[in-house]
């Protein structure tokens, strides 16, 4: 609960890719998601998560 306040009060972070090193931005809204639902907040950027998602249903 304290950690959802904390993000109330700022608009974005700035993450950096695990993958790429490429510093992405996450607003306000994809944040309160993550949190809702329980999830820790993504390492890797967008774009190594959709590359990642489309290998995955390759190889399935
Ligand atoms: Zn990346």
């Amino acid at each position: 609960m304290k950690k959802t306040r904390e993000i109330g009060r700022i608009a974005a972070i700035s993450v950096k890719c695990k993958i790429c090193n490429k510093v992405f931005a996450m607003n306000r809204r994809e944040i309160m998601w993550y949190s809702n639902i329980g999830y820790p907040l993504p390492k890797r950027c967008p774009e190594c998560r959709r590359k990642k998602r489309k290998e995955g249903k390759e190889h399935v």
